[in-house]
């Protein structure tokens, strides 16, 4: 059976860049998200993002307009579902949020579409047991921004097929990105050592031991790390490493007790570069 029909629901920072590099490998996108604001927002970010990919020379004109061609929004969650081959989630990191989705679509969706969800710590077992096809879920963890990064975690429920594996990593790869294959475990490889680390630089900035540009910049020029875990974290957003943490001090133990500093910037509204600031203003 040919995938050909993928859905990505939630058109933030996340599911722009997944209806991006679907597009760009030639899948039928259904970009959803329940605010047209949003989606609009989306679209002419991944026009942007395109553009600039043929300014660099790294995709030709004809290219773009075909990724662009690919692309249709929708704000209803049926009708975006009912023909697709393959939905991603990158809706908000709520698990709550996850299961009531997952829970509508399993409803319309056809019998053989596999459910992944770009969670970036949640359990995917829990997820999928509340949907009827356990053996079609499986997670599917990019990394922002999404045209850019190579990576893909592809995450094994208890009850991922490996036939859902295989068809998650061939779509991966017509995706252009590359793949490891993970057994489930609470923030799977990267999530948890990213959370760690970013935790104990803000552990460090409520200390007093330096400040977050010297933090950033002793970890970029002295570990040879590409960004600073603070320039990381003010991408990835506040509030959703902030829910991480929390979920891993739930799943983990006290080792991973969110900063006090976090909470009181998410309190501030300083959720990162998407609102303009963070732990730096933009
Ligand atoms: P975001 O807040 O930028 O976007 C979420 C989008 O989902 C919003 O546009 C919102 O309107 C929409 N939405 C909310 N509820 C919806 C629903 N029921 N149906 C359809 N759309 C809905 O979030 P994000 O940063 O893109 O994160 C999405 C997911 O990806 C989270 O699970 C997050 O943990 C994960 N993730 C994030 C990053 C990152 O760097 N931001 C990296 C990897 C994984």
């Amino acid at each position: 059976m040919e995938f050909k029909n993928i859905t990505v629901i939630g058109s933030g920072t996340m599911g722009l860049g997944i209806a991006h590099v679907a597009a760009a490998g030639n899948f039928k996108v259904i970009l959803n998200d329940v605010d047209t604001k949003s989606l609009e927002k989306a679209l002419s970010t991944i026009q942007k993002n395109l553009a600039k990919s043929v300014e660099l020379g790294k995709i030709l004109q004809n290219a773009m307009d075909l990724a662009l061609s690919n692309i249709t929004l929708n704000t209803n969650l049926e009708d975006s579902v009912r023909q697709s081959d393959f939905v991603v989630e990158a809706i908000p990191e709520r698990i709550d949020w996850k299961i009531d989705l997952f829970t509508k679509i399993d409803k319309v969706c056809k019998e053989h579409t596999i459910f992944a969800s770009n969670t970036s710590g949640l359990s995917i077992t829990e997820m999928a047991g509340t949907t009827s096809r356990p053996e079609k879920f499986i997670g599917m963890h990019f990394f922002n921004p999404v045209h850019k990064m190579k990576l893909i975690e592809i995450i094994r429920g208890l009850e991922t097929s490996d036939e859902t594996c295989k068809i998650t990593e061939e779509i991966s790869v017509k995706m252009g990105k590359e793949t490891v294959e993970v057994n489930e475990s609470p923030g799977f490889v990267t999530s948890r050592i990213n959370a760690m680390i970013g935790n104990e630089a803000f552990f460090m900035l409520q200390e007093g031991v330096a400040s977050a540009k010297d933090i950033d910049k002793a970890i970029k020029l002295g570990l040879n790390h590409p960004m600073g875990p603070f320039e990381m974290i003010d991408l990835v957003g506040l509030d959703t490493r902030l829910n991480i943490l929390k979920y891993l001090h739930k799943s983990l133990g006290e080792k991973y007790r969110p900063c006090p500093l976090i909470e009181k910037y998410v309190n501030a509204g300083r959720l990162g570069k998407k609102v303009g600031k963070g732990v730096y203003e933009y």
